[in-house]
């Protein structure tokens, strides 16, 4: 299969008006607050990212991926072009965003329930029915029983979970993740990586989300995904949109698959083409 012309709009070329999230020219960038010189970390930044899609970003490391979706969490300042979601500009942090790092970052004197229920907190005094939303997810994640354990008590598996559990229970609009699995061991991941297939799936409580993930591990991203953006050597733009078109639900068995194996290596080719840039 080959990238396709204009991979930032090729799936959701009339998407627009519905768009969840979209990026056009975009750059963004640091400036140095000593010389005051700008450094361009994504320069022509174009995409649509369409409501419920499960996006996966990958690319050579250093070419953006952090900062672009640091900008989506409105934590980053857009040097030029634009950034909207749900058709309004993103101008800092909001409610309908939610983040997960590859350090789930709970806090240690919190247990599992206090740490999931922080961002409600947040945002107003927890009622009964959230709550009742915070032991759904909690259960959910696989954490029924160690609601009353503290983060020193919990495997990084176990930590990220948690993490997961938190971002929902605001119930966000678009959930943010960078890496999340990355510094788990690779049994661990593969476990989490099908917890999170389940948990996404479970739209009673996550009512099906809009995702964004960032990896830099390929099949990873294909066993995740709906759809995979290959970012460009930095500055950082999409140079291809790859539809995954795996059947879901997708299980174990999927990664044994001639679909799978076929679209690992075509993403990893098209990576490893911009890291050789
Ligand atoms: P990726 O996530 O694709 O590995 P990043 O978005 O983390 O890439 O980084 C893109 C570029 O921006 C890199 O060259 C990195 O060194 C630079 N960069 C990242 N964060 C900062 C920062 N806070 N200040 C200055 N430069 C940064």
């Amino acid at each position: 299969m080959k990238p396709q012309n204009d991979p930032s709009t090729a799936r959701h070329a009339s998407a627009t008006a519905d768009a969840k999230l979209v990026a056009r020219d975009l750059v963004l960038g640091y400036r140095d607050k000593r010389t005051g010189k700008f450094f361009t970390a994504v320069k022509d930044l174009n995409l649509e990212i369409a409501p419920k899609e499960f996006i996966a970003i990958v690319g050579p490391s250093g070419c953006g991926k952090t900062t672009f979706l640091t900008a989506v969490a409105g934590l980053n300042d857009v040097g030029s072009g634009r950034l909207e979601l749900d058709g309004n500009a993103i101008r800092g942090p909001g409610h309908d965003r939610s983040l997960v790092f590859q350090h789930a970052s709970l806090f240690p004197w919190r247990n599992v329930t206090a740490n999931v229920q922080f961002g409600i907190e947040c945002q107003r005094r927890p009622t009964a029915e959230d709550r009742a939303r915070v032991a759904e997810l909690i259960n959910l994640v696989g954490l029924g029983g160690k609601e009353d354990k503290y983060p020193r008590e919990l495997s990084g598996g176990m930590s990220q979970r948690v993490n997961l559990a938190r971002a929902l229970a605001t119930d966000p609009e678009l959930i943010l993740l960078d890496e999340p699995f990355a510094s788990l061991d690779a049994q661990t991941r593969e476990v989490m990586q099908e917890e999170l297939v389940r948990i996404w799936h479970a739209d009673h409580v996550t009512s099906h989300k809009t995702a964004m993930f960032i990896t830099h591990d390929v099949p990873e991203a294909v066993f995740l995904a709906d759809r995979i953006l290959v970012f460009s050597g930095s500055p950082g733009h999409v140079v291809a949109s790859i539809d995954v078109d795996l059947p879901r639900p997708r299980t174990r068995e999927t990664k044994y698959t001639d679909r799978f194996n076929q679209l690992t290596e075509e993403i990893l080719a098209l990576v490893m083409a911009q890291a050789a840039i």
